[in-house]
């Protein structure tokens, strides 16, 4: 139940809570409670929270709710990866993705209903962008995972080892739709939840921010909190990157490399993943892997190479698998750390790019660029 009057306490920052409580005449103490019913046992109802006091907690019922963004779909994949849709009001839906491993359980999250960057790879770009999400509504996608997990049968078996805070959900990647660093403000009001004891208490290590480049906000986070970073990359050159990630006309390599090197003093690895999606014809190309080489003596990276996740709008094809092959093999060579993602999910249409594919395209996107992967390949050089 909802009114306007009800405040929200899922996206709280510790301090907010604390100042909540204390209007009560409640000790900072009852605020780092609250925060383990709300984010550790994931519960809503103030009522189950029976080491609060009765009358603070009809308080909290009378005033307050605990209210994630209501979950409109769920699908799960046979190889047990889990896609939940949300709402997310007048129409926007954004998407959430767990992908379960045997030593660890990863869930993917979005940041923003659409997105300006408009990479035209991307279903998300595509639909162009409809707003930012709140903190409650970032972190409401992990506790709404957390919960479910945690009453799903297979739960037991995910991330043994792990504490119990951490079992079901031992790693977060900020990989899902949107450009966390376009939203920043509420972007680290959740990044600082996850790692908060008393909530999800997830290490620096085991948080990732996925970004497209956006240089001034990479700093910021460099400061605020410096989780681990992977960079978009696409392409090695600018003259590639323009088209690939449109962002890259405001944030050339040259800054956007400058930018890793300042972020890795802070940063809790010692290298930044550079995302490269591989395209048929349009980025995979020998010379573009050697290209990639002259970037890694610049920057201590590894490379993360995604095999693209097509969808009808885009034109656009995956390299075949033994091109994807041999350009890992390139860069391996030359002596960077090189992974190709594995698709999860695919049959759900969980992969990466392909989230939201239900509801794409609200603000008619393709209607006013219809041809942006022809423009695309047609700039491509000879
Ligand atoms: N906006 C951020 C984070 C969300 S996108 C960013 O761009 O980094 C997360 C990752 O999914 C990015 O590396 C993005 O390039 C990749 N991606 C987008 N569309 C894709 C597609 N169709 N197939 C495979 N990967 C895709
Ligand atoms: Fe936005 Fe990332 Fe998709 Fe580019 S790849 S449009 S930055 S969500």
């Amino acid at each position: 139940m909802s009114s306007i009057e009800t405040t929200n306490l899922l996206g709280m920052s510790p301090q907010q809570l604390t100042e909540l409580v204390a209007q009560w005449g409640g000790k900072p103490f009852r605020a780092r409670q609250l925060q383990r019913w709300m984010h550790q046992r994931c519960t809503d109802q103030f009522d189950l929270m029976t080491d609060l006091a009765r009358d603070f907690r009809e308080q909290l019922t009378a005033h307050c709710e605990v209210r994630a963004p209501s979950m409109s779909h769920e699908h799960i994949s046979a190889d047990g990866t889990r896609k939940w849709l949300f709402d997310v009001g007048q129409s926007n839906a954004v998407e959430a993705v767990f992908i379960p491993e045997d030593d660890r359980g990863t869930l993917c999250i979005s940041s923003q209903a659409g997105c300006t960057v408009a990479c035209p790879f991307c279903s998300t770009g595509y639909q162009g962008f409809n707003r930012n999400l709140t903190t409650a509504e970032i972190i409401g996608q992990l506790w709404f995972a957390k919960r479910a997990l945690l009453q799903a049968p297979e739960a037991a078996r995910i991330g043994e080892g792990q504490t119990e805070n951490q079992r079901v959900i031992s790693n977060v990647v900020m990989m899902g739709m949107g450009e966390p660093l376009l939203n920043y403000d509420q972007v680290l009001g959740a990044l600082l939840l996850m790692l908060d004891d008393h909530a999800y208490g997830l290490s620096r290590r085991r948080v990732t921010v996925s970004t497209s480049g956006v240089v001034p906000m990479m700093d910021r986070l460099a400061q605020d909190c410096p989780v681990a970073l992977a960079v978009s990359l696409h392409a090695p050159n600018d003259a590639l990157r323009d088209r690939l990630v449109p962002l890259n006309k405001k944030y050339p390599l040259v800054e956007l490399l400058a930018a890793c090197n300042r972020y890795l003093q802070r940063a809790p690895r010692d290298f930044i993943t550079f995302e490269y999606i591989m395209l048929d014809g349009i980025n995979d190309a020998d010379q573009h892997a050697y290209e990639l080489l002259e970037i890694a003596k610049q920057v201590r990276c590894k490379f993360n190479l995604i095999p693209f996740n097509p969808f009808p709008q885009s034109g656009l094809k995956r390299s075949s698998a033994n091109r994807v092959r041999q350009f890992a093999q390139l860069l391996s060579d030359g002596g960077v750390v090189t992974t190709v993602r594995k698709t999860r999910g695919d049959d759900i249409a969980a992969a990466c790019g392909q989230l939201a594919g239900d509801i794409r395209d609200r603000t008619r996107i393709q209607e006013r660029m219809p041809a942006r992967a022809t423009i695309l390949l047609k700039q491509e050089p000879a």
